[in-house]
């Protein structure tokens, strides 16, 4: 085994993908990853070139993936409603191989962002949003509101590298060009960074960011009512100021908003006080997304169904339906027969099903079931190479530092799409002289 350097190579750990890290390896697994924080860290030490896991298992045992693969083409051309879920973390290319899957077996797709991030989607549909990259944010935010995410220690490197700390070309002095004002249920460590910390009572986050529109909008607001938020109305009023004075102000917001009760509501408020923010600055609102590449399956499936997550192919085309087509009511119904997971099922118990997992990692599920197939891949980022999405929608290109004996995830979809095309179709495909 051989020593080497990578550098610029890409950080799957969190949505942040940073692409300054400079990964050492002996030629099995990752000695140092030079700037990454601990977590980025740890993700490219836990994925060694070799998991050791065999090619792959059938019903526990280790099996050729020959096998494993007509299997998981059987059991998926077989069901009548199979699942194809994605926790986030292969890449594009392999997530727009999924796609082409569940259109050719009649399923249905969806994310770990129905579990996450899905409400800020829906706020999105229903409200709009203003939006920029974290390229505009280094270079021209001077005023930072995080509200209901704790990014020291789910994004570890992002104040420093794209929104806090770093000097901009607007922002020339860094931290002392910039203010930063954290609100959270609990005084976090990231409260130790702002400029000004305000404790929201919990599950009041649509009644405050109302009022603070309402207030922007110069309506009057009870403040009673506001008082039950743990804000009162001059500290609302205070804290606008402070952001209608900004020259380029952001929101970040975490899954305090996406997840918790009524998320699309407080998600939608939150992009309606930035927008409304625009008729004094400029003004955004970012979602603080988490998993490595849980961007890029939302990106995919976009551009390939036009809808973010939850989208049934049942009938030849999409429908998007959150809480109909989404993976914890699918379970909840007992609607889907068949389930492929890519990345580890350790997450989501989908013990009832018959199941397929794909990722580095094979694992029981949570209640110690065995998926029926699992196929080992390697390690996007660390010996898989490809395309991931930031937080930001930026496309950013992997640099692999490993060489696995396990094929990429993208090469096994597309060998389980090869089988399941060479079954008779679930329904009247057209001929190559309808399509010309
Ligand atoms: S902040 Fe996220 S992407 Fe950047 S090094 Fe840490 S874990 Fe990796």
């Amino acid at each position: 085994m051989s020593s080497a350097v990578v550098k610029h190579a890409t950080c799957t750990g969190c949505g942040c993908a940073c692409d300054d890290i400079e990964v050492h390896t002996d030629g099995a697994r990752v000695t140092r990853a030079v700037n990454a924080c601990t977590l980025g860290e740890t993700w490219f030490r836990d994925h060694p070139a070799d998991s050791g896991e065999p090619a792959a298992r059938i019903d526990g045992k280790p099996a050729p993936l020959a096998d494993a693969i007509a299997l998981a083409a059987e059991m998926l051309h077989a069901a009548d409603l199979p699942l194809i879920y994605d926790h986030g973390y292969s890449t594009c290319e392999a997530q727009r191989e999924a796609v082409a899957l569940a259109e050719t077996v009649g399923g249905v797709i969806d994310s770990y962002t129905s579990r996450c991030h899905g409400p800020s989607f829906v706020a999105t549909q229903l409200v709009g949003k203003v939006s920029c990259t974290l390229g505009e944010v280094k270079n021209r935010a001077d005023f930072l509101l995080y509200w209901g995410c704790n990014p020291a220690e789910t994004h570890p490197r992002h104040t420093s590298r794209y929104a806090l700390h770093p000097a901009g070309k607007f922002t020339p002095r860094g931290r002392r060009d910039r203010t930063m004002v954290l609100v959270d249920v609990e005084e976090t460590a990231t409260a130790k960074e702002a400029d000004q910390f305000f404790r929201i009572r919990e599950g009041t986050d649509f009644e405050a960011l109302s009022a603070m529109v309402a207030l922007v909008k110069g309506q009057a607001v009870d403040e009673r009512r506001v008082a039950e938020t743990g804000f009162t109305v001059e500290q609302l009023r205070l804290l606008l100021e402070r952001m209608k004075a900004a020259r380029f102000g952001v929101m970040f917001f975490g899954l305090g908003l996406a997840a918790t009760r009524g998320g699309h509501g407080n998600v939608g408020a939150a992009y309606r006080l930035a927008m409304e923010l625009n008729a004094f600055t400029k003004f955004v609102a970012l979602p603080m997304r988490q998993h490595g590449n849980l961007v890029g399956s939302d990106m995919v499936l976009r551009w390939t169904t036009g809808y973010p997550f939850g989208v049934s192919l049942s009938r030849g085309y999409p429908r998007y339906n959150p809480g109909e087509f989404t993976m914890a009511d699918l379970l909840a119904r007992g609607d889907i027969d068949a389930a492929l997971v890519l990345g580890s099922n350790a997450a989501t118990d989908f013990a009832n099903v018959p199941t397929i997992e794909i990722g580095p990692k094979l694992t029981p599920m949570q209640s110690g079931a065995v998926p029926r197939v699992q196929i080992a891949t390697a390690a996007t980022g660390v010996s898989a190479g490809g395309t991931v999405c930031r937080m930001d929608d930026l496309p950013m290109p992997l640099r692999p530092t490993l060489t696995s004996p396990h094929p990429i995830d993208e090469a096994v979809l597309k060998r389980i799409l090869a089988e399941v095309r060479k079954k008779p179709a679930w329904y009247p495909m057209r001929s190559e002289a309808q399509i010309a």
